[in-house]
């Protein structure tokens, strides 16, 4: 039996996609918890029509992906081709947060358009540290909004806005966006015509908004002096910057501020992801790192570089038209190469599994996976490993914790 929203809520398991302000949208608006994570909002309770359709596209509810008649990679999931590459427009390869190959394929499907607009997050003008969705239909916008953002966001807010406006976008969203965004269009044929591409990223999972506010604390500088804030880029991978109102700019390395402040914040629901690499996209992006002398990924700053992973027909034949319009250098790579350059992926994949268990045991709600591989790669696991991972889990989850606010549905 699949659980219902308000379960999803109460066992702190919402990724924040904004696909209830999609579905219920005279009911719900898309908000931000004490604890600093995109939550939604109920101003009314949900008709039963609306619980359905929540029920069917909620990515903590369940997920389910189907091969299609795909090649599949255990750890990766279904894909057609894989390669790196970057941006052939040097402002927007620096800008960007690897080698901007995902703006620049957004930019492709501008110009050939085959869109006419790209949903995706930028800077929150009103808060430099928050997300906001907003829609590109041109190279400068998407130029402006390129860049990783680690800030929760909800970029399925924006869709009831855009029904019925007759354009067709390409949608980029965070692999559980993209989850619902499918499921979405499988309910909704208007969804599915309005949004014909789907676009993601590796995700490791999206941290508190407050460890942003923790950064700039860190960097001594206060909040309402930030005019402009970017958490990388300007490089590979870049530095976190604060832009003052004096035009100073205040930085800390990648290393620091994801390793030591960002990534420790990530939300519950990202720790137990079977999908940190956007198996329902036609197309993923990542960071295509380079190794040290250990195999271990290098932060190195140097040229960005992006993962391309092909995992549609559909989005084959766009890069290709990308690639042939001289947007997007390309070159194949060895798809089983990720493993070494992306670990922590490839660790949260193995020991998901023993996280769940742990869940399980103590009679709590789990998002439910269907073909992602969870048990797949928990063989891959070691014991110590899954000795880790359950108690750590039990631990956390017997921990007693202060409960966020939340509305009715
Ligand atoms: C929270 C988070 C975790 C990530 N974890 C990993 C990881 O574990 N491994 C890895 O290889 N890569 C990870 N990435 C992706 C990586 O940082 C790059 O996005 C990817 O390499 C593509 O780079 P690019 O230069 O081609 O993209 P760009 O050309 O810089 O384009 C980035 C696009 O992503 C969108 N975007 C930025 N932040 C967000 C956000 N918070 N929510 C929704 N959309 C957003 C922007 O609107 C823009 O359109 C993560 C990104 C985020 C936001």
């Amino acid at each position: 039996m699949t659980h219902s929203i308000p379960t999803v809520l109460d066992a702190d398991l919402c990724a924040g996609c904004g696909g209830c302000a999609a579905v219920a949208p005279d009911a719900v608006t898309m908000g931000l918890s004490d604890k600093g994570y995109a939550r939604p909002e109920f101003s009314k309770s949900l008709r039963p029509s609306q619980k359905q359709s929540l029920k069917k596209i909620c990515p903590s509810v369940r997920q389910s992906c189907d091969p299609d008649g795909r090649t599949i990679n255990p750890v990766w999931g279904p894909f057609v081709t894989c390669e790196t590459g970057f941006s052939t427009d040097e402002t927007l390869r620096k800008k960007a947060a690897s080698g901007g190959a995902l703006s620049g394929f957004a930019i492709s499907l501008l110009e050939s358009q085959e869109v006419d607009g790209v949903i995706h997050i930028k800077a929150d003008p009103s808060n430099p540290l928050a997300n906001v969705t907003s829609v590109s239909t041109n190279a400068e916008e998407v130029l402006a909004a390129a860049g990783s953002r680690y800030a929760p966001s909800s970029p399925l807010d924006i869709l009831n806005t855009l029904k019925g406006d007759g354009r067709r976008y390409a949608f980029i969203g965070k692999p559980c966006d993209v989850s619902a965004l499918r499921s979405l269009r499988k309910l909704d044929s208007d969804v599915a015509d309005m949004v014909p591409v789907l676009i993601s990223f590796f995700c490791a999972g999206v941290p508190s908004l407050h460890s942003s506010q923790d950064i700039l604390e860190k960097l001594d500088v206060l909040p309402d002096r930030v005019l402009r804030f970017q958490h990388r880029g300007e490089g590979w991978p870049g530095l976190a910057t604060a832009v003052l109102d004096n035009g100073k700019q205040h930085t800390m390395s990648y290393s620091q501020s994801w390793g030591n402040i960002l990534s420790k914040t990530v939300q519950q629901r990202c720790k137990l992801c079977a999908d940190g690499s956007g198996v329902f996209a036609d197309v993923v992006f990542a960071d295509a790192w380079e190794t040290d002398a250990q195999g271990y990924p290098s932060f190195d700053d140097r040229p960005g570089q992006s993962l391309i992973l092909c995992r549609t027909d559909l989005g084959r034949r766009l890069v290709d038209a990308a690639v042939a319009a001289g947007h997007l250098s390309a070159a194949p790579y060895e798809v089983n190469e990720l493993t070494r350059i992306q670990p922590g992926q490839t660790r949260r994949r193995r020991v998901l599994a023993a996280r769940l268990a742990a869940l399980r045991v103590l009679g709590r709600p789990v998002p439910q996976y269907r073909g992602m591989g969870v048990w797949t790669m928990a063989r891959q696991a070691s014991f110590t490993e899954i000795l880790r991972n359950f108690g750590g889990m039990l631990r956390r989850a017997l921990r007693p914790s202060v409960k966020e606010e939340g509305g009715q549905c």
